[in-house]
């Protein structure tokens, strides 16, 4: 059963299901296909991230939906970093210079299910569960989907791909000349492992997000409201050190005791988590454009996935869903103009973010842990101090703003351009003064 006026949304993700709750309060009928059953009544897929940081931009898109209390009444905020070293005590270092501002660590799974219950409880929204897009004509809005009875056809005035990364809409988008795209897969993978409470608290302090930084490698630890850590190893794939190296339980053993040495203690189920638990991709995808026609168009991880160690994915792909909302309104609910708009309003920032993700890597797994970074954290914190709305941090901008993020990064090389003559400043005042002294 389809009607073909309706917007099919194929994906229920979290930028599928947030789009659903716009569109629907826009009026507009809404089918919103998913491949997986109904997550409300049965377990989470392994190998997705468990939890994730939700940050100012995510949190204004729900606000906009009114689910931020509900989203939020779960949260755990993490005010800053403690680093692990090898030897030694960790590390607190907060995330803004008085302290007070926090990511939210969320369960993946309870944020899609309250965007899920927001939508179905919406009218003009029906949900499809169990239906993997195979094959989309962009031209007529046809679609096929595989389903346990069979193939299912389907059609719609337009459709939207928010089907994540791997999207099947834009593989159909590309088959049909529609696009171009770029896979950049990193030689780095990531796996979960899992601290539970210690005596019914949080072996690690809760109100932070932990990191082990380990040159090339790292792990990193995000608190869940059951007093658990879900662990992250974002490990190369191959070569020394890596996930491809390390097999059997005596060797996985030692490299943890060797590297993460107070991590043993505390994750009694190390070995069987680590054989278990998959090894996930990573990567940034780039295509162009994102729409075809005018009636066919990707949003979020679909058109532009991003590494995550900005923690912005999900946060950028909110952000997506408000911006095709706005234009959407802008342009009196005509699709053949907003997508293209959306696209032409959000192609920099996300390559912006994009950008940011990967150099946050190198920063996460290399330079935390250097005292010369923290040095410089310090004086980051100094300087937003002393000139308050005039120097602001990019974590900052990036976490705890929605200033556009290609005038994030715009800005920050003006604060460093800024800073750069200040000290050439400073430096030409000392020696002349110097001069001036020696002359006399
Ligand atoms: P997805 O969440 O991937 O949803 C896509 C949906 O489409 C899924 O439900 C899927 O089942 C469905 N689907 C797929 N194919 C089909 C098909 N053919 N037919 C029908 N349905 C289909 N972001 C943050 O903001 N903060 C973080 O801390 C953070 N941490 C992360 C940690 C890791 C390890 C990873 C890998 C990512 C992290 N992200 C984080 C990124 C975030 O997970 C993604 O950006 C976000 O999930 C994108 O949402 P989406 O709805 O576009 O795609």
């Amino acid at each position: 059963m389809s009607d073909p006026d309706e917007v099919a949304v194929v994906g229920a993700g979290l930028a599928g299901c947030l789009l659903a709750c716009f569109l629907a309060r826009r009026g507009l009928p809404v089918a919103l296909y998913e491949r997986r059953p109904d997550p409300r009544t049965g377990t989470a897929e392994r190998g997705r991230s468990i939890n994730l940081a939700l940050s100012e931009r995510g949190l204004d898109a729900l606000r906009r939906v009114g689910l931020d209390r509900q989203v939020m009444a779960e949260a755990l905020p993490m005010r800053g970093r403690v680093i692990h070293p090898v030897k030694g005590e960790p590390d607190f270092q907060p995330y803004s210079h008085d302290g007070a501002r926090a990511i939210n660590s969320i369960s993946r799974g309870a944020l899609n299910n309250a965007l899920l219950d927001a939508a179905a409880a919406l009218p003009g929204v029906r949900i499809a569960f169990g239906h993997r897009l195979t094959e989309l004509d962009p031209k007529t809005g046809e679609m096929t989907f595989d389903t346990e009875g069979g193939p299912v056809r389907a059609c719609a005035a337009v459709v939207i791909g928010a089907d994540g990364a791997g999207s099947a809409v834009r593989a159909q988008l590309l088959a049909h000349g529609g696009l171009t795209e770029s896979l950049d897969v990193l030689d780095y993978g990531y796996k979960e492992l899992t601290i539970p409470p210690l005596d019914g608290e949080f072996a690690l302090a809760p109100d932070a997000l932990h990191i082990w930084p380990r040159g090339t490698s790292m792990m990193i630890a995000l608190p869940n409201p059951d007093r658990s850590f879900t662990c992250t190893l974002f490990w190369p794939t191959s070569g020394t050190g890596s996930f491809a190296s390390l097999g059997d339980p005596a060797a996985i053993e030692g490299h943890f005791a060797a590297h993460y040495p107070d991590l043993g203690p505390l994750a009694p189920t190390l070995v069987e988590d680590y054989r278990r638990n998959p090894v996930g991709t990573l990567g940034t995808v780039r295509c162009r454009p994102w729409q075809v026609n005018g009636t066919a168009g990707l949003i979020g991880d679909a058109a532009h996935a991003i590494v995550p160690f900005y923690g912005q994915g999900a946060n950028c792909a909110f952000e997506d869903v408000v911006e095709l909302d706005r234009c959407l309104a802008e342009t009196g609910g005509d699709w053949t103009a907003a997508l293209p708009l959306l696209e032409a309003r959000r192609a920099d920032n996300t390559e912006a973010i994009a950008r940011m993700a990967l150099a946050n890597f190198v920063e996460m797994r290399d330079k935390v842990a250097s005292p010369m970074f923290q040095l410089g954290k310090k004086a980051e914190h100094l300087l937003e101090r002393a000139l308050p709305g005039r120097y602001v941090s990019r974590y900052e901008l990036v976490s705890f703003s929605t200033v556009p993020y290609a005038e994030v990064a715009r800005r920050v090389r003006r604060q460093h351009r800024m800073l750069g003559a200040g000290a050439l400043a400073l430096a030409v005042s000392a020696a002349a003064f110097v001069l001036l002294r020696r002359n006399r």
